[in-house]
């Protein structure tokens, strides 16, 4: 097993470079590596942090007083449609793999950062896919009950960029994912009007899966969505809001504040409203910069450390301005999507 290390500074840990120190680093190779770390703190009664590719995570300046435990386990088994990951494997190198295999279903999640074991925290999800379509089992270790279990999907909870995972955060620790993939040279039907247009087809449309993978990525890179030492854009944690869903009656008020704006109509009566024309309306162009933190120069939700050089109050202070204008101008609450780690919005 590997050795605890002190001390060890997070910031290069994360895609967005910040964070102070954890007290205590380990990293697990394996599923009974990070139980066995997990259940050890936990009888000892110090905090754990679980560490994939840290491209959803805002960590404090303060660091984390307790053990960071990343995830470093590999390996991908298949059988029939099923494809299992370990938690450790990087998620786009599997959408990758499966894509060439001819497997359908995840094609369009192409470029998204981060390790497999992640994905199912958040329900990972870009143009029109989301992993809740594929998942049918994670394997989890509950650190309530000291079991490691086998969740259905629908035990999972999941909902727009969100999970029971979410809802009792760090309760679980994921070990492997369960995604199943129809052997198919297509693509799912595309479902995003983007996407389509970029495609050249109509929404609906399947195209093959090597066609739908090279215009998602090439989407995100103009986006800055995909990770490039190259572009400071990227230096991010993707999109840092939510987009909005409201009830029918703030709809309504919306309305009143903003005639005519943009929505999609969800067939429970709520209402989606893109994050991003609610911040640049509120007077927050691409590029807008307050220090040393910027708005992406490609894409409004994207809160970036361009410099490498902000810490992590910086960046937050920007993402609160943003958040206060927007709630100023449109009565609308963003909420972060990143994860917080010692720290808040
Ligand atoms: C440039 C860029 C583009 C992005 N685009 C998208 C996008 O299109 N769609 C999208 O949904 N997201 C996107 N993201 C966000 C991010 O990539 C995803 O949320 C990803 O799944 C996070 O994976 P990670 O391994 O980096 O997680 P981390 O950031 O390391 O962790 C995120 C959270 O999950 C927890 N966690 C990590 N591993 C485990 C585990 N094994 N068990 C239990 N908990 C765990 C952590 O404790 C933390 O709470 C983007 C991020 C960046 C930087």
């Amino acid at each position: 097993m590997t050795e605890r290390v002190a001390g060890v500074r997070l910031a290069p840990y994360t895609t967005l470079g910040l964070g102070g120190a954890a007290r205590a680093f380990v990293e697990a190779g394996s599923a009974e590596e990070i139980v066995e770390l997990v259940a050890e703190a936990d009888r000892a009664g110090e905090p754990v942090l679980v560490l994939g590719g840290g491209s959803n995570l805002v960590v404090s300046d303060e660091g984390f007083d307790g053990l960071v435990v990343r995830v470093a386990s590999q390996g991908v088994e298949i059988d029939g449609d099923r494809v299992t990951a370990q938690a450790g494997e990087d998620w786009d190198s599997l959408v990758e793999r499966v894509g060439a295999e001819g497997r359908s279903g995840v094609e369009c999640l192409s470029g998204i950062p981060g390790l497999v074991g992640s994905t199912p925290i958040q329900n990972v999800g870009a143009y029109g896919q989301d992993v809740s379509q594929t998942i049918i089992a994670v394997r989890v270790y509950d650190r309530r009950s000291g079991e490691v279990r086998d969740l259905t999907a629908r035990e999972c909870g999941f909902a727009y960029r969100h999970s029971a995972f979410k809802e009792e955060l760090g309760r679980h620790v994921v070990l492997a994912v369960t995604y199943e993939l129809a052997g198919d040279a297509l693509s799912g039907p595309i479902a995003y009007r983007e996407l389509a247009v970029r495609l050249g087809v109509a929404l609906g449309d399947r195209v093959p899966l090597a066609r739908a993978r090279a215009a998602v990525l090439e989407l995100r890179a103009g986006k800055g969505m995909v990770l490039d030492a190259a572009d400071p854009d990227t230096r991010s944690a993707g999109s840092f809001f939510t987009n909005p869903i409201l009830t029918g009656g703030q709809a309504a008020e919306l309305e009143l504040r903003a005639p005519g704006f943009p929505r999609w109509d969800m067939p429970d009566g709520a209402v989606k409203v893109p994050a991003a024309w609610l911040i640049e309306n509120a007077g927050f162009p691409k590029g807008y910069r307050r220090g040393p933190a910027r708005i992406s120069t490609k894409h409004t939700l994207a809160m970036t450390n361009p410099e490498m050089s902000a810490s992590t109050e910086e960046l937050l202070d920007l993402a609160r301005e943003v958040r206060d204008g927007v709630f100023e101008k449109f009565g609308v609450t963003l909420v972060n999507e990143p994860v917080m780690v010692g720290t808040r919005l």
